[in-house]
């Protein structure tokens, strides 16, 4: 495959790249090529080449959200982050391109004195990523403030549209199934009082440091699995960690794939880790919680590429 044309665009292009240096995790193998893009146009030009040429390709983010298989995947990988944030003000609408580092973004908005994504400080990964995910904390999703969203379709063909057509739920929208691409979303904010907002964001940040692996000492991706749904209109969505603690969960390990100290619902890498470790703990940790509870944990974490002893019917690259 020659990329030579695509060099003229100022994207960063590596071959051979292994991918456990672009995901939170560090766990992952090589790919193809890694073809960095940082703006809309980037994105757009190389998808659309990528596209008319007939050749497969991963996108991903920060890969905050991402298990990589050790075999790394047989395709080219599409980065689409930007090292500084790209954002356009237009009265309480931030326009933003989805490569944008989602709290740049936080601290953007507040830095306007703009609320509605506050809670979002913090949160690793891109807007893009964070959009497809419907990504949030405190009970508050990106899918709340969303306005509208220019995608690229898998047929190449840009389209805007509103949050109606992505079916925003808990840690999900339709982007999932449909692997449309997000090159940019419009957030409608509201104006809000920039020191409480300041203040609220320092406290959510001290909290997560708190609480969270550092990404440094304990790579990882998050929470592993999604709070489990009410079981009334009136209930409130149960954390998956408690199930996971009080089924013995804690205490799991496979591997160099181990349970974070602080928090029963997020996997860590230690010494040794494989991405192989971690799907095999992430079953025990399944298995325990529908022994004792008769509950199916739902993944909230995304693999990529092949595992051994995936289940036949998986033909989805990330799955
Ligand atoms: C320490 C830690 C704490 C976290 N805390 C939270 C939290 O509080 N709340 C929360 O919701 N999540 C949390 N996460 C998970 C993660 O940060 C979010 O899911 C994040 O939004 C993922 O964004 P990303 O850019 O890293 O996506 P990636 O991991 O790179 O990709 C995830 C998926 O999105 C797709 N994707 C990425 N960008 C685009 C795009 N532009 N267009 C179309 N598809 C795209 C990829 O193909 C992939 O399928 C946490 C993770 C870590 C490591």
């Amino acid at each position: 495959m020659n990329l030579e044309i695509l060099e003229n665009l100022d994207v960063v292009i590596q071959y051979n790249v292994p991918l456990a240096e672009f995901t939170t995790f560090h766990l992952g193998g090589p790919c193809k090529g890694l073809i960095q893009c940082q703006t809309p146009l980037q994105l757009e030009t190389v998808v659309t080449y990528f596209i008319n040429n007939n050749f497969p390709f991963l996108l991903i983010g920060g890969g905050s959200n991402l298990v990589i298989s050790d075999q790394g995947v047989n395709c080219y990988v599409i980065r689409y982050l930007s090292n500084t944030p790209i954002i356009k003000r237009d009265g309480n609408d931030l326009i933003v391109s989805g490569s944008t580092i989602l709290d740049d973004l936080a601290q953007y908005a507040i830095e306007c004195g703009l609320e509605g994504l506050t809670y979002t400080s913090g949160i690793p990964g891109t807007v893009g990523g964070a959009v497809v995910g419907n990504a949030g904390a405190f009970g508050k999703q990106v899918g709340d403030v969303t306005k509208s969203v220019t995608l690229l379709t898998k047929e190449g063909i840009k389209k805007h549209v509103g949050p109606e057509e992505l079916n925003f739920q808990y840690r999900d929208s339709d982007l999932k199934k449909t692997g449309d691409i997000l090159l940019s979303v419009c957030f409608g904010l509201t104006p809000g009082d920039k020191i409480q907002m300041q203040n609220e964001r320092h406290e959510l940040l001290r909290i997560r440091h708190e609480k969270h692996p550092n990404l440094k000492t304990h790579p990882c991706a998050g929470s592993f699995f999604r709070n489990i749904e009410p079981t009334s209109k009136a209930g409130k969505r149960q954390a998956a960690g408690w199930f996971l603690e009080q089924a013995g969960g804690s205490k799991l390990k496979y591997g160099g794939a181990v349970i974070f100290e602080k928090h029963a619902n997020i996997i860590v890498k230690s010494d040794g880790c494989c991405a192989q470790d971690v799907y095999e703990l992430s079953k025990e940790m399944m298995q325990i919680v529908k022994d004792q509870f008769n509950l199916d944990l739902v993944r909230e974490v995304r693999f990529v590429g092949s595992f051994k002893g995936i289940p036949t019917q998986i033909k989805d690259i990330v799955w």
